[in-house]
């Protein structure tokens, strides 16, 4: 067993004894997942680069660890509650991704090339 689906299995037990499948509709964890990223987001409002660089390895990486947490944690059950592999997935994306930012053309470059 992978290590994503040991965790999912780790987070359905918790999710299970609590009862709370009855929220998971895959719109409801899909919010809570966007919820949670704007969390980790509010980690760097009104600050510079170099001060979210700073907490990532400061007193403030705990809530930094926490935020990702939570939003791997809802990533794992939108993928268990759509029967997604996410690591197949993220392989697949990767090369899709390959495919549209060759190197010769995107080397050193942010420019976003358009959807194949
Ligand atoms: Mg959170």
């Amino acid at each position: 067993m992978n290590p994503l689906t040991e965790l999912t299995t780790d987070i359905l037990r918790f999710r299970d004894e609590r009862n709370w499948a009855q929220f998971h509709s895959l719109r409801n964890l899909i919010v809570s997942l966007n919820l949670e990223a704007a969390e980790l987001l509010e980690l760097t409002q009104w600050k510079s680069d170099a001060e979210v660089s700073a907490a990532a390895s400061g007193a403030a990486r705990t809530a930094l660890q926490d935020e990702c947490a939570d939003v791997l944690i809802y990533l794992l059950l939108i993928a268990e509650h759509a029967g997604i592999d996410l690591l197949d997935a993220a392989r697949a994306k990767l090369l899709k991704n390959a495919a549209r930012y060759p190197v010769a053309s995107s080397y050193g470059s942010s420019r976003k090339h358009p959807s194949p």
